[in-house]
C-alpha cells in the first residue's frame, strides 16, 4: 500500500467509524460531537479592559538578546544570530493586576533566578514574515518574568544537553495581563525595571534589545509558521539574579500593567 494509500484508509475508516473499536465514541459529524477520556484545559490570558481572551498557542522566548545580559551569561553579543527556546503553553501563570501571586518555589533547583521580559502575543502569522510587516501580526503586550533554573540551565548546557528541565516547567511563564496594542501602541521603548523586596535588580529600556519585536517575529517565522496565538518572551535585561521564598518580586515595563508575585 502507497503511503497516499494508507492515509486514505486511515482517513476512510475514521468516517466509518472504526475508533469505536478502540472503545471510542465515533461520529460521522460534527467535532464536537467526539468524546475524550478527560478533558485539558486552554490556556488563555485575560486582555485589560476587553470581554475577550486571549487563547494561547505557543510560547516561543528569546535567548541572550541584551548585550549586557549576554556577556553576563559569558557569550559575545556581537556574533550571536537569534535563537529560542519554548515553554510549555500549560505554564503559564497569570497575574492579576493589583493583586500578589503566590509562585511556588520549584523541585530540582537551589539557584532559583528571575529574568524580567516584554511579552508579544500574535493575533495573525505566517512564514518568513519580512521584518517590514512583522509588527501587523501583534495583537498586544504584556509584562512576563522568564523564570528559570539557572543551576540546571547551566549544567545541561555544560554537558551539551537540551536545557529545557531548567526553563520549562510548571507556572515557569508567569504573566501580566495583556494590554491591545490599540491601547498602549507598540512597546519598543520604555523602561523595564524588575525590583525585589523593593530594591531594583533590573532596570534597562526596551531600545536596548539586540534584536527588536519585529525582528524577532521575522526570525522565528523562518523556522516555523507563526500562528495567531502564539507568545514571545523577547528576552531579558542584564543583572539576573536569584530569589528564594519569601522574597516579593515587582515586574514593571512602561505602559503596561506591573505584576508583583511573592515566591513561597
Ligand atoms: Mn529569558
Amino acid at each position: 500500500m502507497s503511503s497516499m494509500d494508507r492515509r486514505t484508509a486511515l482517513k476512510t475508516a475514521g468516517v466509518l467509524g472504526v475508533g469505536a473499536a478502540a472503545g471510542c465514541t465515533s461520529t460521522a459529524s460534527a467535532e464536537d460531537q467526539t468524546t475524550r477520556p478527560f478533558q485539558v484545559p486552554e490556556t488563555t490570558v485575560p486582555v485589560l479592559g476587553r470581554e475577550e481572551v486571549f487563547p494561547v498557542r505557543r510560547i516561543y522566548c528569546m535567548g541572550r538578546n541584551y548585550a549586557a545580559h549576554a556577556i553576563e551569561m559569558g557569550s559575545d553579543p556581537d556574533r550571536e544570530p537569534p535563537f529560542f527556546f519554548q515553554k510549555p503553553t500549560d505554564s503559564v501563570q497569570l497575574v492579576e493586576p493589583g493583586r500578589t501571586a503566590d509562585h511556588a518555589y520549584p523541585p530540582l533547583t537551589e539557584n532559583y533566578h528571575y529574568e524580567i521580559e516584554l511579552v508579544v502575543a500574535l493575533k495573525g502569522g505566517g512564514r518568513n514574515i519580512p521584518v517590514e510587516a512583522a509588527l501587523d501580526h501583534v495583537y498586544g503586550y504584556a509584562v512576563g518574568l522568564d523564570m528559570t533554573r539557572r543551576d540546571l540551565q547551566r549544567a545541561m548546557g555544560d554537558e551539551g544537553k537540551p536545557w529545557e528541565i531548567g526553563k520549562s516547567f510548571d507556572d515557569s511563564a508567569v504573566l501580566g495581563p495583556l494590554h491591545p496594542v490599540e491601547e498602549v501602541g507598540h512597546r519598543l521603548e520604555g523602561t523595564i525595571r524588575l525590583q525585589v523586596n523593593g530594591e531594583t535588580k533590573q532596570d534597562a529600556d526596551l531600545e536596548q534589545m539586540i534584536w527588536n519585536v519585529a525582528e524577532q517575529i521575522h526570525h522565528i517565522s523562518q523556522g516555523s509558521e507563526l500562528k495567531p496565538g502564539d507568545m514571545i518572551y523577547s528576552g531579558t535585561p542584564e543583572n539576573v539574579g536569584p530569589v528564594v521564598p519569601g522574597d516579593l518580586m515587582e515586574g514593571y515595563i512602561q505602559g503596561l500593567e506591573e505584576i508583583t508575585v511573592r515566591v513561597v
